[in-house]
């Protein structure tokens, strides 16, 4: 240890770092983050490591003496910030979105100062406020009735988790919050029902609130991944003559494969016919909502009984944010509100407890970042954001579809296309399996070539069995420079796949 850094160490005492290190750190952290975003798109999108590459440079036991600022920010540049996956590079083009805007950014940063712990009204007012607000904006955003309240919570998991718990909440002579679920034979097994495109994040859902995987009933979808109202109309009755207990329907509003949407709809009006939960999945495709022209894709949701949508995902906001919508804010403080002795105040006028609406008792000033980006972009510049998104999406898959051996392997309802490369020769024989196969490898091997070059990464799925490259486009950093680049890739790996 250096003599300077000696004196700096003796400086510290038993405080934080004074408030003259902290603006000095302060500027340097700015100039980092901001270096990094102008820097970014020169990384390869996924660094070229091994799994331990990163801790083994990383010290194994905890430092005991105080060390300089200078050598951790010099660590976090040379060891961390190259070698993670660089969500925010417009080549980024796998999974869904997670861009963090830099009005989102600053946002985050304010929150982290601010350090408010979003419990109840009394030891938060302002950061509830904002919370209360920020909801509203967001469901005027998306076209919603002001019937809607809502909250922020971490994950579109979570917001699910939720949600399942409410809508058990509301079964006659269940009681579950307070009798629980196990050794009940007279109480009936609950089912809910999902279609075969579902999120698996709705499944652990049942999995963490008692409902089960075998409660989980998977109804069938048509040609272009939507599930089929009949089928759920038949899997209710089906269920109810054998015993079982409906109580919840997911429909789903941008897929995570496909981004097939449900025909909510028709499924909100057989959930009202056999008095069932609506939970409305559109934890990516939420965000288009904000682009009133989208609006016909969503269609039903707004009889939804509880609506998750991530601002995190296609929302240009840093993870994490989710937002929970409610049609019944009683239902959720019934289900989940247990006020400690420490904790209850008397207060007058009205603001939400927002520990009340949910698990968690401790919550993240969320809200700020949201309200900042919100007022920094407006409602039309996310709108025109969104849209040219979904326009360069359009492009790519006619490219795709003029293409004599891509193929588009669903809809482009919002901005992801998904494909899949067919040689001549094997084009019209794909349902003999070793042919399947074949092409299943080939594809997994275009995939591959195309992200080794460091400059796109892309995801894989598979639809209707077949392996399928998913291309997604949601950075307000990405141009049709990014997507002809994109596809030239795929074109050029798809030649010297096949070579
Ligand atoms: C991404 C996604 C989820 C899970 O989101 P988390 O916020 O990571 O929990 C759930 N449903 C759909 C449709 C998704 O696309």
């Amino acid at each position: 240890m250096t003599d300077a850094h000696r004196l700096h160490d003796a400086q510290r005492g038993l405080g934080d770092m004074s408030p003259a290190d902290f603006r000095e750190a302060g500027a340097r952290v700015v100039e980092q983050v901001a270096g990094y975003l102008e820097r970014l798109e020169a990384l390869p999108i996924l660094p070229p490591i091994e799994p331990g590459d990163v801790r083994r440079q990383l010290s194994a036991a905890p430092p005991s003496a105080p060390e300089a600022l200078d050598a951790i920010l010099g660590d976090y540049a040379r060891i961390i910030e190259p070698n993670i996956t660089h969500w925010q590079h417009p080549g980024f083009m796998a999974y869904f979105p997670s861009v963090a805007t830099g009005p989102g950014i600053l946002g985050e940063w304010l929150a982290a100062g601010l350090n408010s712990n979003v419990m109840l009204w009394r030891n938060a007012p302002a950061s509830t406020e904002v919370e209360e607000v920020t909801v509203s904006w967001l469901r005027q955003l998306f076209g919603l009735p002001d019937i809607f309240d809502g909250m922020f919570t971490d994950t579109a998991s979570i917001s699910s988790l939720l949600s399942l718990v409410a809508a058990r909440h509301v079964v006659p002579g269940l009681d579950a919050r307070d009798e629980g679920l196990a050794g009940r034979p007279e109480v009936g097994r609950l089912r809910m029902y999902c279609s075969t495109e579902t999120h698996s994040s709705l499944e652990k859902a049942a999995i963490v609130s008692g409902v089960g995987r075998a409660g989980v009933r998977r109804v069938a979808v048509d040609e272009v991944f939507r599930m089929r109202p009949d089928a759920l109309a038949a899997a209710i009755a089906e269920d109810r003559a054998a015993g079982f207990l409906p109580f919840c329907v997911v429909a789903t509003i941008g897929t995570t494969s496909s981004t097939s949407i449900d025909p909510t709809a028709e499924i909100a009006a057989i959930c009202r016919r056999e008095r069932l939960w609506l939970h409305v999945d559109a934890a990516y495709g939420g965000a288009a909502a904000v682009a009133p022209e989208m609006r016909h894709l969503f269609q039903g949701w707004e009889h939804a009984d509880s609506i998750v949508v991530n601002p995190h995902k296609w929302l240009f906001t840093p993870f994490d944010a989710s937002l929970l919508l409610f049609r019944s804010p009683e239902v959720f403080r019934d289900a989940f509100s247990l006020v400690p002795e420490y904790l209850r105040v008397r207060q007058q006028g009205e603001a939400h407890d927002y520990h009340e609406y949910g698990i968690q008792l401790g919550r993240r000033f969320r809200a700020l970042k949201m309200w900042m980006l919100i007022r920094y972009f407006g409602a039309e510049g996310l709108a025109a954001r969104v849209r040219e998104h979904c326009r360069m999406a359009q492009e790519l898959g006619g490219w795709v579809d003029a293409h004599p051996t891509f193929q588009r392997m669903a809809p482009i309802p919002f901005a992801t296309v998904c494909l899949r490369h067919v040689p001549v020769a094997l084009a019209g024989r794909e349902d003999e399996p070793e042919v399947r196969q074949e092409i299943d490898a080939l594809n997994e091997a275009i995939l591959d070539h195309v992200n080794r070059s460091g400059q796109i990464f892309l995801s894989h799925t598979r639809l209707g069995g077949r392996y399928t490259i998913r291309v997604n486009i949601g950075n307000p950093r990405q141009t049709m420079d990014h997507v002809r680049h994109c596809w030239a890739l795929l074109q050029e790996a798809a030649s010297s796949e096949v070579a």
